[in-house]
């Protein structure tokens, strides 16, 4: 098996381990980042009053994937609400990034 072999090959020490079990998993749940997928993507805000977007699916301002993306997604979707109540938003820090990494 492929994964076998590129593991021997990062960790030599585990050819002579003993296998105990092993399941391989092929899913098509995963998150997925296609190129030119970032046009397509709803932001945050909506022109609905009630409806903001949160999840790792949504248009991000600054790079973020998988966990962090849902996150801070989140984040970003309640401090949308919190503005939209005439409230004080929360400061989200993130990197700044330059050059061929710029959003
Ligand atoms: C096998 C696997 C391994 C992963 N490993 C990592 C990792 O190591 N690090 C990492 O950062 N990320 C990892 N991820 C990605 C990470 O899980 C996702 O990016 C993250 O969970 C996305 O969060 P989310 O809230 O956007 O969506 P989800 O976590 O998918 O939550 C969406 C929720 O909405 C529910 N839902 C869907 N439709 C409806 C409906 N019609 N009505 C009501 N509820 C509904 C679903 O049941 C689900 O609970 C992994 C994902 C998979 C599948």
């Amino acid at each position: 098996m492929t994964f076998e072999q590129e593991l021997y090959e990062i960790v030599p020490e585990l050819k002579q381990a003993k296998m105990l079990h092993q399941e391989l998993v092929n899913q098509k749940n995963f998150s997925g980042y296609p190129p030119n997928s970032y046009a397509e993507r709803p932001e945050t805000s909506t022109n609905i009053p009630n409806l903001v977007f949160a999840g790792d699916w949504v248009k991000m301002p600054f790079p973020c994937g998988l966990m962090e993306r849902a996150v801070s997604s989140g984040l970003l979707a309640a401090n949308e609400i919190l503005h939209r109540e005439g409230l004080q938003r929360r400061s989200l820090l993130s990197v700044n990034p330059e050059g061929l990494l710029q959003i």
